[in-house]
This record gives structure tokens, C-alpha cells and sequence, in this order.
């Protein structure tokens, strides 16, 4: 971590900003939907350790990878949480918002190593952008409209342009290492590809 460095991210939490309008009340489709997961994270705080963190990057590394839930993307990396950024999306492709949170991530939060990871049987991968269409029109019982689901060919040749694209832009420097890997679900191994 840079000493004196102004760091917009990091520091002492801070209130947050409201709108100054008082929180209303849950509407009848939510109240109650949540409480489970609610029960769980009130056991998760009486342990929680994170209190007053301060947002860098603890391990310098970011990944970007797939939404799927088979990914545990600190834990596959031996990471736990306050180490690393994680980006995640559909396939796990270097999108213009993951470039986004990359550059945030370099500039602000100390990232220097940046790991891009798809994954095997990846739905994504498997299926045309076509099928993926037609499977949310059958599920949503409508057309879809405006809206194109971005499969990916070859998952290989997706890696490196995604890869290309983090090492050639010009707001990373070449000091930041970017690596391409492919994760396998079934062994939980990664496997190195660029
Ligand atoms: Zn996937």
C-alpha cells in the first residue's frame, strides 16, 4: 500500500448518504422472503472480523470469472475475504463494466496481479446465443426483446481476446500481470492457458 496516497475507496467507513427520506415500509411480495437468509447473517456478524476495513486489495490480486455457483473464486485461490476483488458476470468475460472495476481496482485498491477465469461446462459455452434466447423466452412466457445474450464460441479464443483486451488498455500499466485460466468444476483444479 502507497503511503500518503489519497485513496477515495479506503479509509475509516463513512455514514452512508441518504436521500433524507425515512426507509419505508417492506412491501407484502418481500416482507418475510428473506428470513432465512437474514437468521444467517446475523450469526455471520456475531463473528464478523472486517469492521472499519479499508477496501484495498489485501493479497494485490483481482479476478474475474463467471456468475456460476459452483465458483468459489476466493477459495479456489486460497484468498479469503479483504484479499482480493472479484468480478463476476455471465461466462466471466472482460466486459466493459469488469474493465471498469479493473482500473478502479489498480488505481485505487492495490491490485497488481489480475486473473481471467472461465470455466468448464460453462452455460455460456455450451449453448448458442441463440438457445440462450429461446430458453429465457420459454421461462419469461414472452419474446425477448432488445436484449442479446452474449454466448461465447470458443472459450480459448474468448480468453485470450478478453486477456488482450485488460493487457492493451491504456489505462493498465504493463507492471500489472494478467493471466488467462480455465477452471475445471469438476476437479476444482485451474489450468493456466495465457
Ligand atoms: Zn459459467
Amino acid at each position: 500500500m502507497t503511503e500518503g496516497r489519497q485513496r477515495p475507496y479506503a479509509g475509516a467507513p463513512r455514514p452512508a448518504r441518504t436521500s433524507g427520506k425515512r426507509p419505508g415500509r417492506l412491501d407484502e411480495t418481500s416482507a418475510g422472503a428473506f428470513d432465512d437468509l437474514i437468521e444467517a447473517n446475523a450469526a455471520f456478524a456475531s463473528t464478523f472480523a472486517l469492521s472499519g476495513f479499508d477496501g484495498v486489495a489485501h493479497a494485490g490480486v483481482a479476478v474475474v470469472t463467471c456468475m456460476d455457483s459452483r465458483i468459489d473464486p476466493l477459495g479456489m485461490l486460497g484468498l479469503s475475504a479483504g484479499d482480493a476483488k472479484i468480478v463476476r458476470n455471465p461466462g466471466g468475460r472482460v466486459t466493459e463494466a469488469a474493465l471498469e472495476a479493473l482500473i478502479l481496482g489498480i488505481h485505487l485498491l492495490d491490485v497488481r496481479r489480475i486473473l481471467v477465469i472461465p470455466h468448464t461446462r460453462c452455460a455460456m459455452a455450451s449453448n448458442t446465443s441463440e438457445e440462450l434466447r429461446e430458453a429465457v423466452a420459454e421461462s419469461a412466457g414472452m419474446e425477448v426483446l432488445g436484449h442479446v445474450f452474449q454466448a461465447v464460441e470458443d472459450q480459448v479464443e474468448a480468453l485470450r481476446e478478453d486477456v488482450a483486451r485488460v493487457r492493451s488498455h491504456p489505462l493498465i500499466p504493463a507492471s500489472v500481470l494478467v493471466g488467462g485460466f480455465l477452471y475445471d468444476v469438476d476437479t476444482g483444479l485451474l489450468n493456466q492457458l495465457i
